[in-house]
């Protein structure tokens, strides 16, 4: 892990062929394709249980390939599309990442320049994605892109885009890895710019029906965000629990850290709101997997995770004190990674506007 940490990269056809083997990349994929058929509850209890691996990146590749990359293929794939695809990712066999994000849109989905112009049976691709996960060893990219004109929240399609030639293989024609991009946090992720000159994809390859890709990607993203809130869990609760250790066996003012009330108390409101976001994310995945839409819910689920992510690790630095400032110590790993958590998959404020829709604040787009 520290190696991987260090190497700003971890071997993700490695690791996910050993998931695959336990069936762990499938829990909630159809069986005909190798998955269990189980129900959603059961991703929200392995992105939990990830949160036992002591930094961020790791399992956040792992739930790239669960539950943002592989939702809508599995969901609207053509039997074609899922067997070349979804059933090597779920195997373990293939390495996917989600290409929505570009240098000029990120939270302003509907803004993406990328751009399929069509030519015979093929799709023909043009653009760049940024910021992608997984995308300096995946083999595969499901990319929201331009199909058309019109209406920009019906011009867009999903697209299963072949990247690589085999595990770790020739980029296929027309792709470039721009760019690795080096971050504050979650250094195991690799993280590409990637650029797409005239890339031919069949059109085949596309997931669904023209034009849907948006509705699509908002369907995937409430399962990201499902994903997201859940996968903070366990480890947050660990950053807390590390920080009581610590401070039961740090003497100061002849007492330990742990005797001075402050500290009681901030350790006990941090698990709270821990506890509280438990509630909230068990709550959403109960009415999602009744059937309901739960578009407020994750959204709440997805911006109380990312409020926590950045104010539990610092509570718990604090009270670390030299040793919470030094690159090796767990809390300072889990304050850098989890500042992605309010930038990562929609911003709070992304989330916090569509609350404000689903609460009747704010007007809703005619
Ligand atoms: C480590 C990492 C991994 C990522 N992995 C992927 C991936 O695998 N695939 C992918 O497609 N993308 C990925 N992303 C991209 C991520 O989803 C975007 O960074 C995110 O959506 C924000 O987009 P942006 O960076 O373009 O910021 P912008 O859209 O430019 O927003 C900048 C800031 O503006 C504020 N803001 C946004 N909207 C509003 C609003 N309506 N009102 C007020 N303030 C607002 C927010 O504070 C936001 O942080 C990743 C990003 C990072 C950093």
């Amino acid at each position: 892990m520290d190696e991987w940490e260090a190497a700003e990269i971890f071997p993700a056809h490695e690791v996910f062929k050993g998931l695959g083997d336990l069936g762990l990349l499938g829990l909630t994929k159809p069986e005909a394709h190798g998955g269990m058929g189980l129900d959603y509850s059961y991703s929200v209890l392995m992105a939990e249980t990830l949160g036992f691996i002591e930094c961020g990146g790791v399992p956040m590749a792992i739930g790239v390939q669960t539950d943002m990359a592989t939702p809508a293929l599995a969901r609207f794939g053509s039997e074609e599309l899922r067997a070349a695809f979804l059933a090597p990712a779920i195997a373990g066999d293939m390495v996917s990442c989600i290409g929505v994000s570009e240098p000029g849109a990120g939270s302003d989905v509907a803004g993406i320049r990328s751009w399929a112009r069509k030519d015979g049976d093929d799709y023909v691709i043009s653009g760049q994605k940024m910021w992608i996960t997984n995308s300096l060893q995946a083999d595969w990219m499901c990319m929201l892109v331009n199909t058309g004109e019109g209406p920009a929240h019906r011009n867009k399609s999903l697209v299963i885009v072949p990247l690589r030639d085999g595990q770790g293989g020739r980029l296929t024609p027309g792709i470039e890895v721009a760019r690795k991009i080096r971050k504050i946090g979650m250094h195991s992720s690799d993280t590409g710019l990637i650029y797409f000159d005239e890339v031919r994809v069949p059109q085949r390859y596309r997931i669904g029906a023209e034009g849907q890709g948006f509705i699509y990607q908002m369907q995937q993203f409430q399962e990201e965000r499902l994903w997201a809130a859940a996968s903070c869990l366990q480890s947050l609760t660990h950053c807390i629990d590390w920080t009581i250790e610590w401070a039961q066996q740090r003497k100061l003012f002849g007492a330990t850290l742990a005797d001075q009330q402050w500290v009681q108390f901030k350790l006990a409101e941090a698990m709270t709101e821990v506890q509280s976001l438990r509630a909230l994310t068990y709550r959403a995945c109960e009415l999602y997997v009744a059937g309901q839409d739960v578009l407020e819910l994750a959204s709440m689920a997805k911006l109380k995770a990312g409020r926590l992510n950045r104010s539990v690790p610092d509570t718990c630095l604090q009270f670390w004190g030299g040793m919470g400032y030094t690159l090796e110590n767990k809390v300072a790993r889990m304050f850098r990674d989890g500042r992605l958590a309010s930038i990562g998959g929609g911003a709070d404020e992304v989330m916090l506007g569509i609350l404000a829709k689903t609460m009747g604040i704010a007007k809703r787009p005619q």
